[in-house]
């Protein structure tokens, strides 16, 4: 049987703060045999969260010596707080085959762009400004304050959306993450095999 094999795969969702981004994720890992990328962050943990599982939670000076030991595939400074992908792990499942789910925002998204042009980058958004807010004052974890300053920074982002390979409007939630997951299987169904590796699989067992 012809294999249309693909090395591992980096997807990077990205968009705004509120857009859905880590609820997305969420059933993306539930749903599929893609693995997650824990950040690193110098955030404080919120209520429920685990280190290891959802960040690995860091003082500030750990964060720069990982900068200095070049360990990151990107870092950014994000309301306040340093965020960073640890890029070992990342190389290592690649590597292996296996496919890895970013979920960032967008200055490291670029950065990844820039150094690693073989990511899919998919951008969330809500279906509107208004929504936005709605969901960023349901969520509960931010001030008014905090959330006019992301709305604000929403509008500068949809900027950027040329940079992206995959725009997804996460109104209804349930087609947003089967619309994901439809990009993860197209991505895997991309021409992986020259002509003659076709051929030649395709052939195999028959006489010449
Ligand atoms: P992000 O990770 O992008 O900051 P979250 O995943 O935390 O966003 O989602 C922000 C808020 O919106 C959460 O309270 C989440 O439960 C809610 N949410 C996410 N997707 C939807 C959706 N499709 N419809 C309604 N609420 C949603
Ligand atoms: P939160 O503090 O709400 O968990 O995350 C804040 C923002 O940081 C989110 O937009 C999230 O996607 C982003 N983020 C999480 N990890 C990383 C990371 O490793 N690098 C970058 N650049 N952003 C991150």
């Amino acid at each position: 049987m012809v294999i249309n094999r693909h090395p591992g795969k980096l997807f990077i969702i990205s968009g705004p703060s509120g857009a859905g981004k880590g609820t997305i994720a969420n059933r993306i890992l539930e749903e599929t045999a893609l693995e997650f990328s824990v950040s690193m962050t110098t955030r404080k943990p919120r209520e429920g969260e685990i280190d290891g599982v959802h960040y690995f939670f860091v003082e500030e000076e750990t964060f720069v010596k990982n900068i200095e030991e070049d360990g990151f595939l990107e870092h950014a400074q994000v309301y306040g707080n340093r965020y960073g992908t640890p890029k070992g792990p990342i190389l290592e499942r690649l590597e292996k085959g296996i496919d890895v789910l970013l979920d960032i925002e967008m200055q490291g998204a670029l950065q990844i762009r820039e150094n690693y042009p073989g990511g899919v980058f998919i951008f969330i958004i809500p279906p509107s400004l208004e929504e936005l807010r709605r969901r960023l004052t349901n969520r509960g974890t931010e001030t008014a304050e905090a959330i006019e300053l992301r709305l604000s920074n929403t509008i500068t982002e949809l900027r950027y959306i040329d940079k992206y390979d995959y725009l997804v409007v996460n109104d209804d939630l349930e087609e947003a993450v089967e619309r994901v997951k439809s990009i993860i299987i197209a991505e895997h169904s991309k021409v992986a095999l020259t002509p003659e590796e076709l051929v030649r699989e395709y052939t195999e067992g028959e006489e010449e």
